[in-house]
């Protein structure tokens, strides 16, 4: 089958929730992909950073391969061998306590919203149905009916209510706009440190510090969703580090399962994550062997590989390159790491599709923006060349 019959297929029968490229993969390795038709692409999305240790990465396809031969599932009735393994490399690797296994990002989000209110009720003493949580405008948590309910974008909302209450929104990087909606119901403030669908917008220097001083002061949870912004793509393991804070929970998922298989993550305290008790919260999936095998690879993978070094070098090169390029295409450039966003005076989709023709893959965000997020195990060579094709096509 050619481009055009997988395609047509796909048009066919699938629901047309997104609106891809029309490039059909099939083999990927490090930060390359071929399509069907054996034209080789270089990544620079990353699957939305779920890739970010490069595309079958052949440490983490081992463990995956090992694990899926041994068992894959046993379901949380019973214990396995591997998601203790993995709660102990978490612990080692970012110092939190206690972590909460599950799949996709969205259910970690999810997870972490049951948490703050139980936290709220239990530990803060809210009264009971009143607990507040305080998310940031232009936010990205996932696609769930209570995630988009506290959504700011009209897309992703309209027609999908009615909606779960106990949300208030505050106006991203003001910290007056957060100090004015705490109340003594507010059990939370759930942000990204860095907004990346949003268009990676980086919130003014001292934010972070501020809303956590803030947090604290009123027994507040500072709740930082890392599912995007985590794991080396800012240039560190967290992008919340820049800040020098703790956040009290911290939302992990995307590149914590390399691109193999779906495994996010809540790490907090023993305080936060200890108002579970047994059938209060879970999922079939989440915390399986396979999961766990796969996770602790890729953790070990990013590690080994110094990948957060890697994408805070290879970042900072590349944001230059980009910022030296004369265009009156191009409004700004910004990002951390190797997450870029360059916004452009008009839609980004034609770009994306005359990059694509050059073999880079890249996807708008909020139509003006293309974000680069390329694997972080790209080459500066291979930097060099993206900046070139891109300088000559702006
Ligand atoms: C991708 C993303 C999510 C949702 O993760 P899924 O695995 O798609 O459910 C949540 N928060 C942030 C910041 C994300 O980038």
């Amino acid at each position: 089958m050619n481009t055009r019959e997988f395609i047509q297929l796909e048009e066919q029968f699938g629901a047309h929730n997104y609106h891809p490229l029309d490039v059909v993969l099939t083999i990927g390795s490090g930060a390359w992909v071929w399509d069907v038709e054996g034209k080789k692409y270089l990544d620079c999305l990353s699957a939305y950073s779920a890739v970010n240790q490069g595309h079958c990465h052949p440490a983490i396809l081992s463990a995956f391969t090992e694990q899926a031969q041994r068992i894959t599932l046993t379901s949380r009735a019973f214990r396995n061998d591997k998601l203790p393994l993995l709660y102990q490399k978490l612990h080692e690797l970012t110092g939190y306590d206690t972590a909460l296994p599950m799949n996709s990002g969205a259910e970690a989000v999810e997870t972490a919203v049951k948490a703050a209110r139980k936290w709220g009720y239990m530990v803060k003493g809210i009264p009971d149905g009143e607990a507040e949580i305080i998310c940031a405008s232009n936010n990205f948590h996932g696609r769930t009916t209570t995630i988009v309910s506290f959504s700011t974008e009209d897309s992703y909302r309209k027609n999908f209510g009615p909606f779960t209450s106990g949300f208030r929104i505050v106006k991203f990087g003001n910290i007056e706009s957060l100090r004015t909606a705490i109340t003594k119901n507010t059990t939370a403030f759930l942000v990204e440190p860095i907004q990346g669908e949003a268009g990676i917008i980086i919130p003014p220097e001292g934010y972070l510090r501020e809303a956590a001083r803030l947090c604290k002061e009123n027994n507040v949870l500072l709740i930082a969703d890392e599912i995007q912004s985590g794991l080396g793509r800012s240039g560190k393991m967290f992008a919340f580090e820049y800040e020098g804070i703790r956040p009290d929970a911290v939302i992990i998922g995307k590149a914590l399962s390399g691109g193999f298989y779906p495994v996010s993550a809540v790490l907090s305290t023993k305080e936060v994550l200890g108002v579970f008790s047994p059938g209060e919260h879970g999922s079939t999936f989440g915390g399986n062997p396979l999961a766990a095998a796969t996770a602790i690879a890729a953790l070990d993978v990013l590690v080994d590989e110094r990948l957060f070094e890697r994408s805070a070098e290879l970042g900072k090169y590349f944001l230059e390159k980009l910022q030296a390029i004369d265009s009156p295409l191009i409004k700004t450039v910004r990002g951390r790491g190797l997450w870029i966003g360059l916004e452009l005076t008009t839609a980004a989709r034609p770009y994306c599709e005359a990059l694509m023709k050059e073999g880079i893959l890249c996807k708008e965000t909020h139509s003006t923006v293309i974000r680069f997020a390329p694997p972080l195990v790209i080459t500066k060579e291979e930097i060099d060349w993206v900046v070139e094709k891109l300088e000559r096509l702006l």
